[in-house]
C-alpha cells in the first residue's frame, strides 16, 4: 500500500489524515496517510526516514514549510513563487516540492463560494507565508486590483516587487492599514491575528455590498475578523474550505485523480 504522511510540530491536531482517508475511500485508491511529528531540528532526516520506509509523498505544515523548500530537489513554479512547500512528492526523478495552499484558497473562493475573482477588487491582509502563497494563484484569475495591506509595510512592498509584473500595470499594490482606501469585493485575512483573537485594524468601509470576507483560520466559532465582517454585511468564509482544497490538489498530484471535496468539507465542518 502506498504511504503518505503530514509532517509538523505539533501535529496531533492535524485534520489531513481524515481528509486524505476520505478522498481515498471516495476514489477507491489504496493508500495510508499518517501524522508524523518531526523534531524541530530534524525535519530533513525525518523526510529521508519516511522515504526509506517507502513513503510516496508528504504534506508539510508549521513550522517546516520553508525548510521543505531546501529538502526538495526541484520546485514547481507556484512553490517557487510562494517560497514555501506544503506538498512533497517522492518520485524516481527525486523530491518535488509543490505548494497547493494558494490554489486551494482560490478554488474555495471560486468553486465552493461561487465568487469570481476575475475583474474584482481584492484586499489581502497580511504578507507572511500564507499571504505570499496566494498572490500568484489570485493573479492568475486577473483581478482588477490586488491590494496587500500589512502591519509591516515593507514586507507587503517586497511582495508587490516580486509579483507586480505578473499582475499588469498598477494591479498589485501595497499599503499599511491606515492607508487602505475604498471598498473591496473580496477581503482575505491571511494574518495570524485571529490566533490571538485580534482584529487587523481594517476600516469598516472595506466591505463592498455583497463582499466576501474570508479568514484563513478556522474553528468552531467565527474569528473576530469574521464577526466584524458580518456586522458590516459581508458574506463569510473560514479557512476550512482552503484546507480541504489544498489537500485535494495534493491528492491529485500524488494519485492522478481529482477527489470531490463538498462532502468531505461538510463532514469536517460537523466535527468542529
Ligand atoms: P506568518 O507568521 O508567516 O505571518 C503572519 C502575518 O500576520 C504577518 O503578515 C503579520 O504582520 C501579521 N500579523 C500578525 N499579528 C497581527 C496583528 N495583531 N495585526 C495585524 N497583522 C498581524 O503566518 P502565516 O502566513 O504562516 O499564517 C497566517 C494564518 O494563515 C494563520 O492563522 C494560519 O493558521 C493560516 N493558514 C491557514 C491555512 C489553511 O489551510 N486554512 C494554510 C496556511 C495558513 P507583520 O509582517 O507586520 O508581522
Amino acid at each position: 500500500m502506498d504511504r503518505y504522511c503530514v509532517f509538523g510540530n505539533p501535529i496531533a491536531h492535524s485534520k489531513s489524515p481524515d481528509i486524505h482517508a476520505a478522498f481515498a475511500a471516495q476514489t477507491g485508491q489504496q493508500l495510508s496517510y499518517e501524522r508524523r511529528l518531526a523534531p524541530l531540528d530534524g525535519f530533513a532526516a525525518a523526510v529521508q526516514d519516511f522515504i526509506a520506509e517507502g513513503g510516496k509523498g508528504a504534506n508539510v505544515t508549521v513550522p517546516f514549510k520553508l525548510e521543505a523548500v531546501k529538502v526538495a530537489q526541484a520546485l514547481t513554479i507556484r512553490a517557487r513563487a510562494a517560497g514555501a512547500v506544503n506538498t512533497l512528492h517522492f518520485t524516481d526523478e527525486g523530491i518535488i516540492g509543490d505548494n497547493t495552499d494558494g490554489v486551494g484558497l482560490v478554488a474555495d473562493i471560486v468553486r465552493n463560494a461561487g465568487v469570481p475573482i476575475t475583474g474584482k477588487r481584492v484586499l489581502l491582509l497580511g504578507a507572511g507565508g500564507a499571504a505570499r502563497g496566494v498572490v500568484l494563484p489570485i493573479l492568475e484569475y486577473r483581478p482588477a486590483q490586488l491590494v496587500i495591506a500589512n502591519r509591516t509595510v515593507a514586507t507587503a512592498e517586497a511582495l508587490v516587487e516580486q509579483f507586480a509584473a505578473l499582475g499588469g500595470e498598477g494591479v498589485v499594490s501595497a499599503c499599511g492599514y491606515a492607508e487602505i482606501q475604498g471598498a473591496y469585493d473580496i477581503i482575505i485575512n491571511a494574518t495570524s491575528a485571529s490566533l490571538s483573537a485580534e482584529l487587523p485594524p481594517v476600516p469598516a468601509s472595506v466591505f463592498a455590498p455583497e463582499a466576501l470576507a474570508l479568514d484563513m483560520m478556522y474553528g468552531a466559532q467565527p474569528t473576530v475578523f469574521l464577526q466584524f465582517a458580518a456586522q458590516h454585511g459581508a458574506r463569510l468564509r473560514d479557512g476550512l474550505g482552503m484546507l480541504v482544497e489544498q489537500a485535494a490538489e495534493a491528492f491529485s498530484l500524488w494519485r492522478g485523480v481529482q477527489p470531490e471535496t463538498a462532502a468531505v468539507l461538510k463532514a469536517l465542518r460537523e466535527q468542529l
